[in-house]
């Protein structure tokens, strides 16, 4: 079993008294580094040894303030000691940013709030603001399916690390998975493949369309234009995170229901099979790639199944049985120079992130076909334009 930590983040309402609690806690962690460096202390421990009787005389809060700063102050002071070793950083740390990461016996999460204790017996209630996704993560909590870690807090938000115990045992099967911009591949180990052909594409030209036609109007009637402009751009945004949600959610059902582990590309930096002639178009798409990645990724943790990340260099221009360079055959096709073998682009692409999991990819595999045996590509997710 290991404890999977999913990280979400929360709004809250901030007020004097949480804005003058940051402050002084900002205060606390230089206090303890300046006594830290003055006394040449390293440990945690020793550092709390030291401040603590001065600490008291100038903060009259809970004792596990003071805990929590010495902890973070220790924890800044052994980067940057390991910075001047590498001769990266002369100036000593300072805390400059507003944040608290508070000690659990400080803080209780209450689902829709937070209870600060400020000193014994005197609590402080911060409401937090949420929506679909982290009210998920506030039902499992409550139906005892999650813990609560430690809590952070900045100017902004609030961060509840939820802790699940899961079994994530070696699968004896993988799945790669490919996300692009018109479907979702996957091809198994075992061997499977799923399709998702998706209506993401459908949304985004849709709704261009329509702010086009918004553009236009913006000459007669600006203030509606701009109106109109935020509504349906918040309804493109809605209608494909919803997608995004409902592809996520059939590609870690099927894993589950096999046994599969997750494989998928590294996305972060490279952009790949996207319509390089718009901006707008590729700035949509990999914020769609990425979402869908996110999703499956925060699903599949919470589900148990492990889930690895394989650099996507390649994964689309070799050929998987020998390694050979690939060539385009036809609008979907790939045909490999050297040995002849040919398949879809993007069952290819599955095929090379199984093979660079870095176990052989099992020879029937390779000669899975779209619409074959075992082949699942009725999974549609469609999207209805308005
Ligand atoms: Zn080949």
């Amino acid at each position: 079993m290991v404890d999977v930590v999913l990280s979400v983040v929360f709004g809250y309402e901030r007020d004097e008294v949480i804005q003058k609690l940051l402050e002084d806690f900002r205060d606390m962690i230089n206090f303890c580094i300046e006594k830290a460096l003055e006394s040449n202390v390293t440990s945690y421990a020793k550092l709390r040894k030291l401040v603590y009787e001065e600490w008291k005389q100038r903060w009259d809060y809970s004792t596990h303030f003071c805990h929590s700063a010495c902890k973070i102050a220790s924890s800044m002071l052994k980067s940057w000691r390991r910075k001047v070793r590498k001769g990266e950083a002369k100036k000593p740390p300072k805390a400059r940013k507003l944040f608290i990461r508070f000690d659990p016996q400080l803080v209780k999460f209450e689902g829709d709030r937070l209870r600060i204790s400020i000193r014994p017996r005197q609590f402080v209630y911060v409401r937090l603001k949420y929506g679909e996704y982290q009210r998920r993560f506030i039902e499992e909590w409550r139906k005892g399916k999650l813990k609560v870690g430690e809590i952070t807090m900045n100017g902004e938000k609030v961060i509840v690390p939820f802790r699940k115990e899961v079994d994530l045992t070696n699968p004896k099967d993988w799945i790669a998975i490919d996300i692009n911009e018109s479907n979702v591949t996957g091809i198994s180990t075992n061997p499977h493949i799923i399709r998702i052909e998706h209506g993401l594409r459908t949304i985004h030209t849709t709704y261009f369309e329509i702010r086009r036609r918004i553009q236009k109007l913006s000459k007669y009637k600006p203030i509606t234009s701009k109106r109109l402009m935020q509504k349906y751009s918040g309804r493109e945004k809605r209608k494909a995170h919803d997608l995004c949600h409902k592809i996520a959610k059939i590609i870690v059902d099927f894993a589950k229901e096999h046994g599969f582990g997750i494989i998928m590309e590294d996305l972060r930096g490279i952009r790949k099979n996207i319509n390089k002639g718009r901006n707008l178009n590729r700035r949509l798409h990999s914020w769609n790639f990425r979402k869908i990645q996110f999703f499956i990724e925060y699903k599949a943790k919470l589900n148990g199944i492990p889930v690895i990340y394989v650099n996507p260099r390649k994964t689309s221009s070799l050929c998987p049985r020998c390694g050979g360079k690939l060539a385009p055959k036809g609008q979907r096709l790939m045909k490999c120079k050297n040995c002849g073998y040919e398949n879809d682009r993007d069952v290819i692409a599955c095929l090379n992130m199984l093979r660079m999991r870095g176990a052989p990819v099992p020879p029937e595999c390779l000669s899975m076909k779209l619409g074959g045996r075992n082949s699942s590509r009725w999974l549609n997710v469609t999207f209805k334009p308005p």
